[in-house]
C-alpha cells in the first residue's frame, strides 16, 4: 500500500480539498513517491498502482502523466530524461484503461474463474502495439530480448502489457496471490520457501488484521 493504511484520516481531507478545487497531485506526488514494489514482477506492481477497487474510497496513485513517468522511473523501465509531449495526457487514460484490464485478468486468475475472453481479446491488441514499438536485440548473454525506448511514456506500458501476458501465459499458479487486507487487493508473487505468504506487506496489512483480531477478543 502506497499510504499509511491504517489511519485514513486524509481521506476525507482528500475529498473535503477536491470539493474545494484543491489540486490533489501536490499530495499524490508524495503517495508515488513512498509506493513499495511488493509484486515481485512488473505487471503486478502496475496494477497495484491503485487499491480498493469498487470501493468508495479507492485509491490510485496514477493521476497525471508526471506520476506515470515517475512511476517508470522508480522501477527502471524509464530513463531520467522523459518529455512529457502534448499527447501525455491520452497516454496517462491509455495505461489507466490497460491496468483496469490486466486487473480483471489477473482477479480471474487468482480466484480461479475463466479469464474473460473480451479481456484477453483486449489484452492481444494491447500487446500487439506493444511489440510493434519494440526493437528485439540480442543482449551480451547471447539472448534475445524485446527493448523499448527508456525515454517515451508510453514504455510504461508497453512493459506491463507484455510482462502480464507472459504472466498469463503461464499454467495458472498458487503463488500468484492477491492479498486479503482492508482497503488493499494487490497483488503479489509468493516468493517464500513455503509459499505461505498472505499479506502484501506484513508490517502494514498483516499488522492491521492482527490488530482487528485482538480487539475484537478483547471485546467478547
Ligand atoms: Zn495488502
Amino acid at each position: 500500500m502506497y499510504q499509511q493504511k491504517k489511519v485514513h484520516w486524509w481521506k476525507p481531507i482528500r475529498s473535503w480539498l477536491q470539493q474545494t478545487g484543491f489540486c490533489w497531485y501536490t499530495l499524490s506526488v508524495q503517495s508515488i513517491r513512498e509506493l513499495p514494489f511488493v509484486g515481485g514482477h512488473v505487471a503486478l506492481d502496475f496494477v497495484n498502482t491503485a487499491e480498493e477497487r469498487g470501493h468508495p474510497e479507492a485509491d490510485d496513485v496514477l493521476l497525471t502523466p508526471q506520476d506515470l513517468r515517475l512511476w517508470g522511473q522508480r522501477h527502471g523501465v524509464l530513463g531520467r530524461s522523459v518529455p512529457l509531449h502534448p499527447d501525455a495526457e491520452t497516454e496517462l487514460q491509455r495505461a489507466r484503461e490497460a491496468r483496469d484490464l490486466m486487473y480483471a485478468l489477473l482477479y480471474a486468475r487468482v480466484h480461479q474463474r475463466p479469464l474473460p475472453a473480451i479481456a484477453v481479446r483486449s489484452l492481444g491488441e494491447l500487446a500487439a502495439d506493444a511489440y510493434r514499438a519494440a526493437d528485439l536485440q540480442l543482449d551480451p548473454d547471447g539472448a534475445t530480448r524485446w527493448h523499448w525506448s527508456t525515454a517515451r511514456l508510453e514504455t510504461v506500458r508497453h512493459v506491463a502489457v507484455t510482462a502480464g501476458v507472459e504472466l498469463l501465459a503461464g499454467r495458472p499458479s498458487t503463488r500468484l496471490k492477491q492479498c486479503p487486507g482492508d482497503h488493499c487487493g494487490w497483488f503479489f508473487l509468493d516468493a517464500t520457501k513455503r509459499g505461505n505468504r498472505r499479506w502484501c506487506q506484513m508490517r502494514e496489512c498483516g499488522q492491521e488484521a492482527k490488530d482487528r483480531r485482538r480487539r475484537e477478543q478483547r471485546r467478547r
